[in-house]
């Protein structure tokens, strides 16, 4: 169940990183509490793997033991009524495949989140979300493999979700294992996205809310698909900042044109527009490191590009949009392996 030197860039769609001392693919939960056992046994450090669509791994790989969630796999229809329909859904399944089941079953809930890659047990990790969803919205509970071999039912509320942030975010130790969702047969979707809303006639046509949502998607490079040309890359690679209203304000009269949100504790800002207006425009590079073609958001490797290079470049943009507006960008994607002088270069 354990190997040696696995390398990490066949584990993550940057397609980046050194080797893992250790892997481990357990089966179960049991399996990944032996794991979990055995690695604690040795002191070597524990890190969880979901699909890796998330995560940049350092040049210099990971001394420890890499726990990879991808084969504990599994979804449980627990009850369904006329109002609502309870589903665990087990940490490797891939989420999109979880969002294709609901929506041909007619559960609504998660069908804005369609096409987002990697697995549901890291959905919880940032609380995933697109096009006006996201999973905190219908998530009941979290199935966790503590680090002393319990098990803990953790609910909605405990998990302190928020824009792309979870308890398991902050103090990552746990492992997840599975999540349960409550979704509403024959629901209606609250279509929130102003391109959604343009094209949707009916909202509780899951279905037609998926293939636009889809479209939308691979308008902006923004599903998985080998031969798109952007698709080494782990998404938005920074989140959207939330700014004080005053500093929202001082922005505005910089730029009337400044997309702005209010939303809970201030107004949020849209990263690809400060990125564009700070001078990186699509398709932006630096040799093997750029912006994608489609979205100014997503960093890429081009081919053949380090961590290191990533890093670097990432660093760029951030000073170019700090240069231009005095707003901090912050990386929403996982930095792994890195030493705290590298992560703090991108002010982790
Ligand atoms: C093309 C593309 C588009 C994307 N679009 C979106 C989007 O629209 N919205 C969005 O929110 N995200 C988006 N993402 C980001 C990514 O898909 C999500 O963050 C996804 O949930 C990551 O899943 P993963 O399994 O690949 O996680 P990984 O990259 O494997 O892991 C991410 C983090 O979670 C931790 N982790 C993973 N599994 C577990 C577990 N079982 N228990 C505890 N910790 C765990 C890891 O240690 C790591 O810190 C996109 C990524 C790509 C490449």
């Amino acid at each position: 169940m354990i190997t040696q030197n696995r390398p990490l860039s066949e584990c993550c769609t940057f397609e980046i990183g050194g080797n893992a001392a250790y892997f481990a693919e357990p089966q179960s939960i049991d399996d990944a509490r032996s794991c979990i056992s055995w690695a604690h046994a040795h002191d070597l450090p524990l890190l969880f793997l979901g699909h890796g669509s998330n995560c940049l791994f350092a040049d210099r790989g990971v001394q420890g033991v890499v726990l990879s969630t991808a084969q504990m796999r599994g979804l449980k229809l627990q009850s369904q009524d006329e109002t609502s329909a309870i589903v665990t859904v087990n940490a490797g399944e891939p989420f999109d495949e979880f969002v294709q089941w609901a929506v041909a079953k007619g559960f609504q809930g998660v069908e804005c989140l369609s096409g987002i890659p990697g697995s549901v047990g890291a959905a919880a990790v940032q609380n995933i979300g697109a096009y006006g969803q996201e999973i905190a919205d219908c998530l009941r509970s979290v199935t966790l493999l503590l680090p002393n071999g319990e098990i803990e039912e953790r609910s909605n509320i405990d998990c302190a979700f928020g824009y792309r942030q979870s308890c398991f975010k902050q103090h990552p130790g746990p492992l997840i294992c599975a999540l349960t969702f409550h979704l509403t047969p024959g629901g209606s979707c609250h279509l929130r996205h102003g391109e959604l809303c343009d094209h949707i006639q009916d909202p509780r046509d899951l279905q037609a809310i998926r293939d636009a949502v889809l479209e939308i998607r691979r308008r902006k490079s923004l599903c998985t698909n080998m031969n798109d040309g952007n698709h080494r890359c782990a998404g938005s690679f920074f989140t959207n900042p939330i700014v004080s209203r005053e500093a929202a304000e001082r922005l505005l009269q910089m730029d009337e044109s400044m997309p702005q949100y209010p939303t809970e504790g201030g107004v949020k800002l849209s990263a690809a527009w400060l990125i564009d207006h700070a001078g990186f425009h699509k398709g932006y590079a630096q040799g093997a490191v750029g912006l994608s073609t489609k979205h100014t958001l997503a960093i890429i490797n081009r081919g053949g590009a380090k961590a290191s290079d990533v890093l670097a470049f990432a660093a760029l943009i951030q000073r170019g949009v700090k240069d231009t507006f005095g707003v901090t960008l912050i990386p929403e994607v996982n930095f792994i392996g890195f030493t705290p002088e590298e992560r703090a270069s991108i002010g982790l």
